[in-house]
């Protein structure tokens, strides 16, 4: 697996009952999964050189990120060495840009966007879509094509004046309307190499600060329609994109003309994703556990959920009280919840761990998981 972070030492978790010999290329020996895992090599992903050094004796390669240059998959598929997903698929989670445009051409509903130039084609842009909230079409969502992560790359701009900004890094960017969602969703699915496929229940991801937080499963409140329409839309994508491996499908609940519920996609991400952490606990088999059994083109195990709900919540860095007692406190009060701490550095903001707890009772699972996250974040104090 090429990167070290938390996505792979959950991934690596999830081999090692079925005994697969996991190997990572990690930037350094301190990534949350070279902590774990016993076949490390410390590299970097965007040489060519180092990757193919790490890659001849692997069977199949996957990834915990979407950044390793195409061209470089490309060369590892030249040398025989299947890259699963493929270079093909995974531009669509690597450039925005490319994702709407393909998005468009198979008939996705997305956010009305162009790739715009300077900031006084944000503002013809803006003008295109209406008046909006000033009168001149602004606000307008803002994204580099590439780079992007937990918010970082995604400008909402009220004024061309703002959206200068966002063109100093020398990347193309995406201007989007912004989009008057009523919440956010996400579908997530994994499609092995012969094309099974398996959908989780949708759920709904709640973001502070363009910061997932919690994620609910399923999504509360949603019609049966509505939830196979993402479901469906999210197998489409993976079929007519060529996805191995888990795909989230990160979307945006709007209403539409005659103010019924629909969906617009967000985003793609073509590996296991936050959305579906939820699914450790919550689900027969974890996301984990099935992209691994995608990539190594085994049958894939059951989406279903074990309980009426399941919530996760992401324990983000902060003032960190001393563990033992805060596990203590926490798997006292709870004895259903389920910690997942990554062993990362903590900084502020940065996920460093995620809880997991289920009921019937979805006020009490959310306070549960809320109050857990809180208290090994150190907010909480009783
Ligand atoms: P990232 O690469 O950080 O995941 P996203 O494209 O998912 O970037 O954007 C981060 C967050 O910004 C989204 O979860 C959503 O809350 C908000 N956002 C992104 N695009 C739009 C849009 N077109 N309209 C409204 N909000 C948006």
């Amino acid at each position: 697996m090429v990167g070290g972070g938390q996505l792979a030492r959950m991934t690596h978790e999830a081999g090692i009952p079925l005994g697969i010999r996991f190997k990572l290329l990690s930037d350094t020996p301190q990534d949350s999964a070279a902590q774990v895992v016993g076949d490390v090599v410390v590299g970097d992903y965007r040489d060519l050189e180092t990757l193919r050094a790490f890659a001849r004796d692997c069977d199949v390669i996957t990834f915990d990120h979407e950044h390793v240059p195409a061209e470089h998959l490309r060369a590892l598929e030249a040398d025989g060495i299947p890259v699963r997903p493929g270079p093909e698929a995974l531009l669509h989670a690597q450039d925005k840009g490319v994702m709407r445009a393909r998005l468009s051409e198979i008939g996705v509903p997305c956010p009305r966007h162009r790739i715009v130039s300077d900031p006084e084609d944000v503002a013809a842009f803006a003008a295109e879509g209406g008046q909006g909230e000033d009168g001149q079409g602004f606000p307008v969502v803002l994204k580099t094509v590439r780079g992007g992560y937990d918010g970082k790359g995604v400008w909402v701009v009220r004024s061309v004046a703002e959206a200068a900004e966002p063109f100093r890094a020398g990347v193309p960017v995406l201007a989007e309307e912004k989009v008057d969602f009523v919440r956010e969703l996400a579908a997530n699915v994994v499609r092995s190499p012969h094309g099974q496929a398996v959908a989780y229940p949708v759920v709904e991801s709640i973001q502070v600060h363009g910061v997932c937080d919690t994620v609910i499963a399923p999504a509360p409140d949603l019609s049966e329609d509505l939830s196979a329409q993402a479901q469906e839309l999210a197998l489409r994508i993976a079929a007519q994109l060529g996805v191995v491996g888990h795909l989230a499908v990160e979307l945006f609940e709007v209403r539409d003309a005659e103010g019924r519920p629909a969906v617009l996609v967000n985003e793609l991400a073509m590996r296991p994703h936050n959305s579906g952490h939820w699914t450790m606990d919550g689900a027969i088999t974890s996301q984990f556990a099935n992209h691994l059994r995608a990539v190594l083109d085994l049958p894939l195990g059951d989406p279903r959920p074990r309980a009426q709900w399941t919530v996760m919540a992401n324990v983000l860095g902060g003032d960190y009280p001393d563990m033992y007692s805060a596990y203590l406190h926490c798997m006292a009060r709870d004895p259903q919840l389920k910690i997942h701490m990554y062993g990362k550095d903590v900084k502020p903001g940065r996920k460093v761990g995620h809880v997991n707890t289920y009921g019937d009772d979805l006020a009490d699972v959310r306070e549960r998981a809320a109050h857990a996250a809180g208290y090994l974040r150190g907010t909480i104090k009783e």
